[in-house]
């Protein structure tokens, strides 16, 4: 059995669950699992809802309608011969307005989660149907009755034991109704539930996550994710127009990569798959024929292809404690317990006797909050609009390109990896 992935993009209009068919006929005969996201930038849009659901007033409608006419768009133009899917379509969107018609809670996370979930439930109700139509039986399934997790809303942990028996006992389910027919599966990316049966997330773009969590549930065979763009590039294609395939790469290499920010793989994916050695493709949508990337174990060294990250808007903060002591273990350890507090992530760190630097993406309101409450204690300065650079495998030659015209305020080197903060000037 294999899993397949389709993110936002791959399923961004009636065209994209089109081509959803076209890719799953390649492969006839095989059980399949897929865990599909909210359509293209629906996601974006339930957070708008989000907002004005929780404004003062509360006025919602606007929003809401966008949204609708959306999907009944979508629906209408895949021109499926009955009419269960506008049915389908119609209750989904009476259970979020009576969501919608309760009060919001005072815990913002929660609220999220209840609400910004209906994307994955209306685009994978949609794609069900749609494959259902084009001949390809499958049985749609609720994430929230199979990936189990704690209730830290918006980032919710996942409990693997829990997890496991769940999926593993709802596909033998699934898989008895279609006899010795090929069974398919689909469901939600993204979501989750609690014991007490609250809807949960897995953190932004957590569809290649969830995908993960199903394979190694059920120790699939593989995982292909299938994407806007030809798999694992070396750098972004839209600011590098030379930017080449990475055929072949390890578990290792894709985790640190991902880690790092390259966006194209969500950094908890690959960890479990490690774990039951389980490959992960990543594919283009629109040349699905292509190979694209392979990541498994390495049975040969790492592609030595220098890979670049960039991440812009970053903020750099320096701490220099005020009292004139040390950074020492206990200033660190108040530091990133301020940082958690506001889930604010810290992408580099660097420290020196007087100085602590964080280097963070710009998020004004979080980090005016961190400020104010560190300002007391520490002098803070505060260096905004910079870049962080990784390079996997630099060279001093790709280090020395990328540093025309820029300053660098800090910079750390390993043997295979090359971090600097940078902003622009000399
Ligand atoms: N729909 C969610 C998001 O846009 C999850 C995902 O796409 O992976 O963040
Ligand atoms: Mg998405």
């Amino acid at each position: 059995m294999d899993v397949y992935k389709f993110g936002g993009a791959s399923v961004k209009d009636a065209t994209g669950v089109a081509n959803v068919v076209q890719i799953i006929k390649m492969v006839p005969n095989k059980d399949l699992v897929l865990v599909v996201s909210a359509m293209g930038k629906m996601t974006n849009a339930f957070e708008k809802l989000l907002k004005a659901y929780r404004a003062d007033g509360g006025d919602w409608m606007k929003e809401f309608n966008s949204i609708k006419a959306f999907h009944e768009k979508v629906a209408a133009e895949l021109k499926i011969p009955n009419t269960r899917l506008q049915e389908g379509i119609r209750q989904i969107f009476s259970e979020l307005e009576l969501a919608l018609s309760k009060p919001p809670t005072d815990n913002y996370d929660y609220d999220y989660d209840r609400i910004v979930s209906f994307g994955e439930i209306l685009s994978t109700k949609i794609v069900s149907e749609y494959l259902q139509a084009a001949g390809l039986e499958n049985t749609w399934v609720d994430a929230r009755t199979i990936i189990r997790t704690d209730n830290t809303y918006r980032e919710a942990r996942v409990e693997w034991a829990k997890t496991r028996e769940l999926v593993k006992e709802k596909w033998s389910e699934v898989k008895a109704g279609f006899g010795s027919n090929r069974s398919m599966m689909i469901t939600q990316g993204f979501i989750g539930h609690t014991a007490e049966r609250n809807t949960t997330t897995l953190g932004r773009e957590g569809s290649d996550f969830s995908a993960a969590i199903l394979a190694y549930s059920l120790k699939a065979e593989s995982v292909s994710i299938w994407k806007d763009v030809p798999g694992v590039l070396n750098a972004d294609p839209k600011t590098y127009s030379d930017a080449v395939l990475l055929k072949r790469i390890s578990y290792r290499e894709a985790i640190e990569l991902s880690y790092y920010g390259a966006s194209v793989i969500h950094p908890k994916t690959i960890k479990p798959l490690q774990n039951e050695k389980i490959p992960l493709y990543v594919r283009s949508f629109s040349n699905f024929e292509q190979q694209g990337t392979i990541i498994e174990t390495a049975t040969f060294s790492d592609s030595l292809i220098p890979s670049f990250i960039f991440k812009n808007n970053q903020v750099l903060i320096s701490f220099t404690p005020r009292d004139f002591s040390f950074i020492v273990e206990e200033n660190l350890s108040e530091l990133f317990g301020i940082f958690a507090s506001y889930g604010v992530k810290i992408n580099l760190m660097q420290n020196s006797a007087l100085n602590f630097s964080v280097c963070v993406d710009s998020q004004r309101e979080s980090l005016d909050a961190i400020l104010g409450i560190c300002q007391e204690k520490y002098e803070v300065l505060y260096n905004e609009n910079c870049q962080l650079v990784t390079i996997r495998h630099y060279d001093q030659e790709t280090i020395s390109r990328l540093l025309i015209g820029k300053s660098v305020l800090v910079e750390q080197r390993s043997r295979s990896t090359a971090r600097m903060v940078l902003v622009d000037g000399n």
